[in-house]
């Protein structure tokens, strides 16, 4: 059933796909042009709260489980026994929270360069930064590539880079440099997941590119697990995972299968049926 858009309505149009995506909304909440991006949060009627950043849908209360559980959970359960966590970006501050759910990480460090997001998100997300003050967790507030830069060599055992797109403050994450000094932060063993866009708009480009630079940068293995994830370009999104020195294909499925947290959609089935592409993605892909 198609409806006339009113200005009841907020739409992100995804002018290379030739598609869009709306939502209702009831009420502009919070309106700030930060030094990095123009962020935005309203009230919609079916998705709780929505936040954008520069126009791009962030998240909702309704369907942010989705994204944060498979940024986190996949690269935790892959590594042996993962202590020291880094985040780039993540300033809503989802991804830090279910990664403070694992009792055996004993530091995660968040590294976001706008600071006007994780107040936003204070105010607006509550229930994303209600594990902000775990005595584990350190929130940082500056360019995630400078910050690796300074960081010290094989040092971290899981990298989580839960970046914007490609474009604006997040490009240098995506770029094969950035990718060669993380995997030099990296202990071996050690795990990197990086959030790779649309399956369906993107298998042939950004994701096909980021796992080449992934291997160009030094790790020995990939694999990308495709999401559903509604309110994102598309409605289906991926993470990729990177390891230096371990299989990202296997993971620790007993450990997955008594975890003793709350979980609304990661699962030992479905990190394994993630794991296994469909044949357009392999095509896509060139493995
Ligand atoms: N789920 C979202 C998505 O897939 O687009 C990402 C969520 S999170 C809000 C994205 C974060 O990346 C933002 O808070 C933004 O400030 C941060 N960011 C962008 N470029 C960055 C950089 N160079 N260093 C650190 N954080 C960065």
């Amino acid at each position: 059933m198609s409806e006339r858009l009113d200005d009841s309505w907020f739409t992100e149009i995804f002018s290379s796909e030739g598609s869009a995506f709306s939502l209702k909304v009831t009420e502009k909440l919070h309106d700030v042009q930060s030094a990095y991006q123009h962020l935005e949060v309203y009230a919609t009627e079916t998705f709780g709260n929505l936040m954008l950043l520069d126009g791009c849908v962030m998240l909702t209360d309704r369907d942010n489980f989705l994204y944060h559980e498979m940024m986190a959970h996949p690269a935790l359960f892959t590594h042996a026994d993962p202590k020291r966590v880094v985040i780039i970006g993540g300033g809503d501050c989802g991804t830090l929270r279910e990664v403070l759910k694992h009792s055996g990480v004993e530091k995660v460090t968040q590294i976001d360069i706008d600071e006007e997001v994780t107040k936003a998100s204070e105010r607006f997300f509550p229930a994303l930064t209600a594990s902000n003050g775990d005595p584990r967790a350190e929130l940082l507030f500056e360019d995630g590539v400078k910050w690796v830069d300074a960081a010290s060599e094989g040092s971290v055992d899981v990298i989580i880079i839960d970046s914007t797109d490609p474009v604006g403050p997040a490009e240098g994450l995506f770029k094969v440099d950035f990718l060669a000094k993380c995997h030099r932060l990296l202990r071996e063993g050690g795990v990197m997941v990086q959030q790779s866009e649309s399956p369906l708009y993107h298998s042939g480009s950004i994701i096909r590119e980021l796992r080449e630079d992934m291997k160009k940068a030094g790790f020995t293995s990939v694999a990308t697990l495709p999401f559903p994830q509604p309110v994102y370009p598309s409605g289906w999104w991926s993470a990729t995972l990177a390891g230096k020195g371990v299989d990202v294909n296997a993971f620790r499925e007993d450990a997955t299968g008594g975890a003793d947290f709350a979980l609304d959609y990661y699962s030992a089935g479905i990190h394994r049926g993630a794991l296994s592409l469909p044949p357009f993605m392999h095509r896509l892909l060139k493995d």
